[in-house]
């Protein structure tokens, strides 16, 4: 990949600890503009609090994570770090999509009003121009005939996919699937991995995959983040991480998927 192509989000020494426990120990990771990049790894590697720090809602114990060109919990003054205010947050948290395990809709609003909620609060979108787009979304995850459903009139793969539009409506640069069918029944994990590879294949938005779908991974990714005790032990494209593992630790967990 060319060097010189800025990368969309870029952490630097980032650890983080709950109280005595440190779980990632000074993790650098760029992802450059339409990369898909999967992260996996044992239960407790760190996975999930690596994509929580991207989604802001982990701070670092210390580094930087600049997510394009701007930083998440500091900006720069005169060539300096100063700690951000929420409003220096709140800008940069819009580059980011989020797709949680829990989908997290709105139980009290229709599908449609899920997904046309922040476009017209956060964006100031007219209603009208939201809901278009809303519609445009909803028919790309194969939902158009939902919209005036609730949540709880939908099945989980259902409702994913919302979760999947609402998220898309905002453009991000990047958007961070964390574990996103681990909550489903088997049979509703293929209709979500399929939504979210349609979208990876029309390229140009970043993403950052959590998952414990190594086929999905595998087809999906550019590259692969295999993490261990809070370490990114190995990184590559998908065939060199699951054909050719190099560490012990990698060819062990990928020998446990076969
Ligand atoms: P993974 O996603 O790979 O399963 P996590 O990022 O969820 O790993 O967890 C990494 C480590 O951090 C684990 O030891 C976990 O118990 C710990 N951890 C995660 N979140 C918290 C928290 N809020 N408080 C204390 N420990 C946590």
């Amino acid at each position: 990949m060319n060097e010189a192509v800025k990368s969309v989000v870029e952490y630097r020494e980032i650890s983080k600890s709950f109280g005595d426990l440190e779980v990632l120990h000074s993790i650098d990771l760029d992802i450059r503009p339409g990369e898909k990049v999967a992260i996996i790894g044992p239960s407790g590697s760190g996975k999930t609090t690596l994509g929580r720090l991207l989604m802001t809602l982990e701070e670092p114990t210390s580094g930087t994570i600049k997510v394009d060109g701007e930083y998440l919990w500091h900006k720069e003054v005169g060539g300096k770090l100063v700690r951000a205010d929420e409003k220096h947050l709140h800008k940069v948290r819009g580059s980011i999509g989020m797709v949680f395990q829990h989908f997290n809709l709105f139980p009290h609003m229709t599908i449609m009003r899920n997904v046309t909620e922040a476009p017209i609060r956060v964006l100031g979108k007219s209603k009208k121009e939201a809901e278009q787009e809303a519609m445009a979304m909803l028919e790309k995850v194969g939902l158009s005939d939902k919209a005036d459903n609730y949540p709880s009139q939908l099945s989980g793969g259902q409702k994913q996919r919302v979760a999947i539009a609402r998220a898309l409506v905002m453009h991000p640069k990047v958007m961070v699937f964390d574990e996103v069918t681990s909550a489903l029944d088997p049979e509703l994990v293929g209709e979500v991995l399929e939504v979210i590879k349609d979208i990876a294949r029309e390229g140009d938005m970043a993403m950052l995959l959590i998952t414990h779908e190594m086929d999905f991974a595998y087809e999906v990714a550019d590259k692969v983040i295999f993490t261990d005790g809070g370490y990114i032990v190995e990184q590559g494209p998908p065939q060199q991480i699951f054909e050719n593992p190099e560490s012990d630790r990698l060819q062990s967990f990928i020998s446990r998927f076969r």
